[in-house]
């Protein structure tokens, strides 16, 4: 079933802001959705993501700025006069109606009468065609949820808004109801925006992420490139591991930026520095850990020329199933620890062994010292 809309359902906050008394949940911020994309939030608590979603959602009035859902403007209306619905994490379905009342609510309070059509198709979309005449109390969580999905989308908004709707599930079905949910906002083809402090499930679902960090968008990117290449520290931290180590501009050689780090030289692409890097002047670089390869240190000659490299000693290291994470202690950073990952297991590599940690310099990011 696809209940595609024929337009209207991209997103455009122009210059929207939230302030309460002298504290500014939202700074001015522009962001545009397109119709049809899934869209997260993604930010740690208190960074402005739930505030953002609301008034979309008209549940909030912004204190400055504008919001559009295709050409119409909405910023002054309310909430049930907007083409969106909002999914909560307490589904809040109605305990007394059974799951196929629960879906026809919003058809029935508009009057219409000829309701099974619509909601049988609905349950179907969610995978819920059998349950039609339970109750909520008698579906598990996830089920619930889907419910809440499905009465949301038998009104055809134009925009669905999801606010951290997965919160209250446990970790196995909610990896399961991020698939699921993507499924169907493919199925629906409508604009999914969707409010999540959990990156993992931001970047499983979402076509586009915004991180979110007090009260404004750090970086906006599809979730490959925000995790190849963030242009803030905090996006490079809060997206996984980011290994930085303090640098210094040696030189530039073409469009690459040659660093001294650890007394040995590091590699950095002029494109992924979000710095101006003048020579003699400091930079942070990052490598993902699982970019890094691992040699014994008496091994160090076999690494292969062209590769990053810096030195360090082994301190931990931990089997985590597909892989193992080694924390490392090197000169190169001496306050951070690198963690690394090798697919093979390697009994050499040990606590307290001596090792070359080399990776491809195009696989290098780097900031200024100041982190940004
Ligand atoms: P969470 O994941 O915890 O919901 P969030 O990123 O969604 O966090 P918001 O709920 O948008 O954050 O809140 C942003 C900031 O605005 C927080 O510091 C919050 O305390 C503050 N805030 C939100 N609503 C109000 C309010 N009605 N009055 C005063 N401050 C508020």
């Amino acid at each position: 079933m696809t209940t595609t809309t024929d337009g209207g359902g991209d997103v455009r906050l122009s210059g929207i802001s939230k302030t309460y008394g002298s504290f500014t949940a939202v700074h001015p911020l522009d962001l545009t959705v397109p119709q049809g994309s899934f869209f997260a939030l993604l930010g740690a608590s208190g960074c402005g993501k739930t505030t953002t979603l609301r008034m979309i959602a008209g549940l909030e009035e912004p204190s400055a700025g504008s919001v559009h859902l295709g050409d119409q403007e909405v910023t002054h209306l309310p909430p049930y006069k907007r083409p969106v619905n909002t999914v909560f994490q307490s589904y809040a379905l109605f305990p007394h109606l059974d799951i196929f009342e629960n879906v026809a609510f919003g058809l029935r309070r508009r009057g219409i009468k000829s309701v099974k059509k619509q909601v049988e198709e609905m349950l179907e979309l969610v995978q819920l065609g059998e349950q039609a005449r339970k109750k909520p109390h008698q579906l598990s969580g996830g089920q619930q949820q889907r419910v809440a999905v499905a009465r949301a989308l038998i009104n055809h908004p134009k925009v669905l808004l999801l606010d951290e709707p997965l919160g209250a599930l446990d970790l196995k079905l909610r990896r399961q109801m991020q698939l699921e949910l993507k499924r169907i906002q493919t199925e629906v083809g409508i604009t999914f925006v969707h409010v999540t402090h959990d990156q993992e499930e931001a970047m499983t679902m979402a076509d586009t992420v915004a991180v979110m960090n007090a009260g404004r968008v750090e970086q906006l990117g599809a979730p490959s490139d925000l995790y190849e290449n963030p242009t803030t520290t905090f996006v490079a931290n809060f997206l996984g591991t980011s290994n930085l180590i303090e640098a210094e501009v040696d030189t530039r050689s073409g469009d690459d930026i040659v660093l001294k780090a650890g007394g040995g030289k590091l590699v950095l692409p002029g494109a992924r520095c979000s710095a101006r890097a003048a020579a003699g002047g400091k930079v942070l670089v990052g490598v993902r850990p699982e970019k890094i390869s691992l040699a014994h240190a008496d091994e160090a000659g076999a690494v292969p020329e062209g590769r990053n490299r810096i030195t360090g000693r082994i301190t931990d290291s931990s089997f985590i199933g597909v892989s193992t994470q080694y924390v490392i202690d090197s000169p190169a950073c001496p306050k951070v620890e690198v963690y690394a990952q090798n697919i093979d297991r390697d009994t050499r590599l040990v606590p307290g062994a001596e090792v070359v940690l080399h990776w491809n310099p195009a696989h290098t990011f780097g900031f200024g010292a100041d982190r940004s």
